[in-house]
């Protein structure tokens, strides 16, 4: 484990100048992660993991020469005057189907039938497919099975040779590869049942607030739902974690101490809510008492406040309450740490360059991060267009969105037809 997070900045709330930059905050928490040790995995279960050793095949793929067509073996030299007006006629002398070990051999003027994936024959060098052959002459005027052939067939026409795909002793996929179903497949062709991948991160996640019920409870006044535990513990999930739901703590410190307790066995603890500055807002209290724990305002909207350190060993993260600013904040942050720790090599979002359709008001000197629709470009640019009222506790918006739009910090507007790019919400 790295060294526990220190405070950066002592108290520098609403002063802009001493806020954190969204980049360096990144920096802080990505060096608290390391790729998690490797698990031997079943092929199933390693897609989309990351490769923790070397794949060398053990075998040529394919392992053997094999016709690529349903028809007939032949040798090349004995079909060249065919045509579909002269067709050759050749002797059919056996057959030989996939799976099948001991194979004839072909002489001259001989055809044996073969079917895709045979093995071919010694002494052909060619396939001529069903297509292109007439099977119905039957015999020959000694009463032998003969079938006419009506191209001439180029040396190796329809044969797959051994080791074409993959030659043995090479290497199938790479330490640090991102296991893609056809890898899997070259995986399994070289006869590896299982892999060595870096394991998933287990996450918890904790929500807090004495207003926030769980779904299925009724209302009372006061009260609201829990939604930050589904929207976070869903991407965390989408992103390769394994999730556990710890709950939601009340703001007592008995409680929220004695839920971040149970998951002390966790990779990461991810909670919502308590780190701004409200009355009770214990979360960075407790953070404090309990572990090194850092609480920034980071130079972002939605999403100000984080915390983030160590409580004893597990690495804590302390999104925002507001659901908005929670989501984003686990985007930007929790995502690149639970790719990390999955050993991906790459932590950065998938972005995509926009125009903006609306007018974007960006004064605080704050990373915007703006819920927008994304329309297919006409010609030119993909056109984003805002997804509803930006407010940080506005989930629809963030629901009905297809990116996130950033207008930088020392941008205070971004008018309709200025460049951009956004953060691909890929859910
Ligand atoms: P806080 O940062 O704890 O003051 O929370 C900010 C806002 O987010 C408040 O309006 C909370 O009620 C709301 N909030 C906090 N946690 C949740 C949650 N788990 N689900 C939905 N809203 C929440
Ligand atoms: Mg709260």
């Amino acid at each position: 484990m790295p060294e526990p997070t220190t405070p950066l900045i002592e108290r520098p709330w609403e002063d802009v100048e001493r806020m954190l930059d969204v980049d360096a905050a990144l920096d802080h928490v990505l060096a608290a992660f390391a790729p998690l040790p490797s698990i031997t995995a079943p092929l199933l279960e390693a897609a989309d993991m990351v490769l923790a050793a070397d794949i060398v095949a053990r075998d040529n793929i394919p392992p053997f020469r094999n016709s690529a067509m349903d028809g007939y073996a032949v040798r090349a030299t004995d079909t060249v005057s065919a045509t579909w007006s002269t067709p050759v006629e050749l002797h059919v002398t056996s057959h030989v189907a996939a799976g099948q070990g001991d194979v004839p051999r072909l002489g001259a003027g001989e055809a044996i039938r073969i079917m895709t994936g045979a093995p071919l024959p010694e002494g052909a060098d060619a396939v001529v497919r069903f297509e292109e052959t007439d099977e119905s002459a039957s015999t020959d005027q000694v009463g032998r099975q003969i079938v006419r052939i009506y191209r001439a067939a180029r040396l190796l026409d329809n044969v797959r040779e051994a080791g074409e795909d993959i030659t043995r002793g090479t290497s199938v996929a790479c330490r640090g590869h991102v296991l893609r179903p056809a890898d899997l497949g070259l995986i399994a062709s070289v006869g590896e049942p299982s892999v060595r991948v870096h394991r998933r991160p287990v996450v918890a996640v904790l929500s807090t607030g004495n207003e926030v019920i769980p779904p299925g409870h009724a209302l009372e006044p006061g009260m609201i739902r829990d939604s930050n535990s589904f929207v976070i513990g869903s991407l965390a999930r989408a992103w390769g974690a394994e999730v556990r739901l710890i709950g939601i703590a009340r703001d007592t410190v008995d409680d929220l101490t004695g839920r971040l307790d149970e998951a002390s066995d966790v990779d990461l603890i991810v909670t919502s809510g308590g780190v701004s500055l409200g009355d009770y807002d214990l979360v960075k209290d407790v953070l404090e008492a309990e572990g090194e724990i850092a609480i920034w305002q980071v130079r972002m909207k939605p999403g100000k406040p984080l915390a983030f350190g160590h409580i004893g060993p597990t690495p804590l993260l302390g999104l925002p309450g507001n659901p908005v600013a929670a989501a984003v904040s686990f985007i930007v942050f929790g995502r690149p740490a639970i790719r990390k720790m999955l050993g991906h090599r790459v932590t950065e979002p998938r972005m995509v360059d926009v125009v903006t359709a609306d007018d974007i008001d960006n004064r605080g000197q704050r990373r915007h991060y703006v819920r927008v629709r994304l329309e297919p470009p006409e010609g030119g640019a993909i056109l984003a267009r805002v997804a509803g009222e930006q407010g940080a506790g506005v989930l629809s918006s963030l629901a009905a969105a297809d990116a996130l739009m950033i207008v930088p910090e020392e941008m205070e507007r971004a008018q309709p037809g200025t460049r951009l790019r956004a953060i691909l919400l890929d859910w």
